[in-house]
């Protein structure tokens, strides 16, 4: 499931460069019975398998590096990821993901095993490893060295507590569709501060919730003002 994943697109590229370094382990391979088992049935009765708990921890006592390591248990019940918990987990030294299958993982895992718990979104995958995928590439992003163009990461959505401003490449006019003028004024400062306030525009009209008190500059809330008016000359 990893393979296909990680084998192309910027986290190739770090894995080639070795800016970061990803470690697939088979739970299997930390079994001591002869059918490697990894999940039972759950006490309490009702359908479904359990992954059991001594190969998840012998498996996390193996590959974890002393001090400097973080263990996550990928689960629907954890810390939403965001764009702050990624760039978090991007200054770990080590961080190790444990993806649950079937109905979930021993509850023993979560409590005395793992860091912490980290979910994808509101909804329940059939394993942990898509979601293990998505936190991989969204932490990799915030590594130095690993987007070629650090400027760009920055911009990114959420990255600087907004959406991205809105991007356009040629043609200049697709289908009666124009590219906004301002973009090929050749005047920096004007097209910085025109990205900003579309930057704000998409936010506030989008992520209402990402327009705080507190996350704006004073500049900022000059920009958003000037909005509305400009709405009503349209
Ligand atoms: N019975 C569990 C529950 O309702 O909380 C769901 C188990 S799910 C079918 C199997 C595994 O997929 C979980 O142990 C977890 O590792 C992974 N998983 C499912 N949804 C996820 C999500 N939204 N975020 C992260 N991991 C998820």
């Amino acid at each position: 499931m990893f393979e296909g994943v990680f084998s192309g697109g910027v986290v190739k590229k770090a894995l080639d460069r070795e800016v970061v370094r990803i470690v697939v382990h088979d739970l299997r391979n930390f079994t001591t019975d002869k059918h490697r088992q990894v999940d039972d049935r759950p006490f309490g009765g009702l359908e479904g398998m359990v992954l059991k708990p001594e190969p998840v921890f012998r498996a996390v006592e193996a590959v974890r590096q002393d001090g400097g390591s973080k263990v996550y248990l990928l689960s629907p019940q954890g810390r939403t990821l965001d764009a702050g918990l990624a760039r978090e987990l991007a200054a770990e030294q080590q961080v190790v993901l444990i993806c649950g299958r079937y109905e979930g993982v021993d509850e023993r895992v979560a409590e005395h095993l793992a860091d912490g718990e980290i979910s994808i979104g509101d909804y329940v995958l059939s394993g942990g490893e898509l979601a293990a995928a998505v936190v991989v590439d969204a932490v990799a992003r915030f590594v130095p060295g690993v987007v070629g163009n650090e400027g760009s990461v920055r911009n990114d959505s959420f990255s600087g507590g907004i959406l991205d401003y809105p991007q356009y490449t040629r043609p200049r006019e697709f289908r009666g569709l124009k590219v906004p003028a301002v973009l090929f004024s050749g005047d920096h400062k004007k097209i910085e501060r025109w990205r900003r306030k579309k930057a704000l525009e998409k936010t506030a009209r989008r992520r209402p919730d990402l327009v705080g008190a507190d996350t704006l500059s004073p500049e900022d809330r000059d920009l958003l003002e000037e909005i509305p008016n400009e709405r009503n000359n349209e």
